[in-house]
């Protein structure tokens, strides 16, 4: 489930992890400000022992009323969780890469084009819901609730 994460990225040329995968009765989540050609958010959960990963363009939603394109990417590995630093020049995502918030990761629902979720992070607290736009596999609209 991360070959497409192996294929991008040059091992002996980023610091990112490799990856391994494996699983843990307490699922995190965790969201990476990610400074790359264009300053993104990379929220990431886990699920199914990969982190289930989106990009999204702006601040994630403190409150709820704010909604935020959330474009799906491919899973990372959970070891990513804990990635910080710089991705060199020539490499997939170059740019810094700093952990914004994390914190326990509770699933309430989760439908193909639906995921209801509790984050315990210090910033990201409390319930939250990815839809998927008809129509647009990678593009879902991330809220609080
Ligand atoms: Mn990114």
């Amino acid at each position: 489930m991360i070959e497409k994460y192996k294929s991008k990225r040059n091992f002996g040329s980023t610091n990112e992890p490799e990856g391994e995968l494996k699983s843990s009765d307490k699922p995190i989540f965790v969201v990476q400000k990610h400074d790359a050609s264009h300053l993104h958010f990379d929220l990431r959960l886990e699920m199914d022992g990969v982190l289930k990963s989106w990009a999204v363009p702006k601040e994630p939603p403190i409150k709820p009323g704010v909604k935020r394109l959330a474009v799906q990417t491919e899973d990372h590995p959970l070891d990513y969780a804990d990635f910080e630093g710089v991705i060199p020049e020539g490499n997939y995502g170059a740019g810094t890469v700093e952990r914004w918030d994390a914190g326990l990761l509770k699933i309430l629902e989760r439908k193909d084009d639906r995921l209801v979720f509790e984050l315990d992070g210090e910033k990201l607290r409390g319930e939250y819901v990815l839809v998927q736009f008809k129509g647009q596999p990678k593009n879902w609209l991330f809220f609080k609730r």
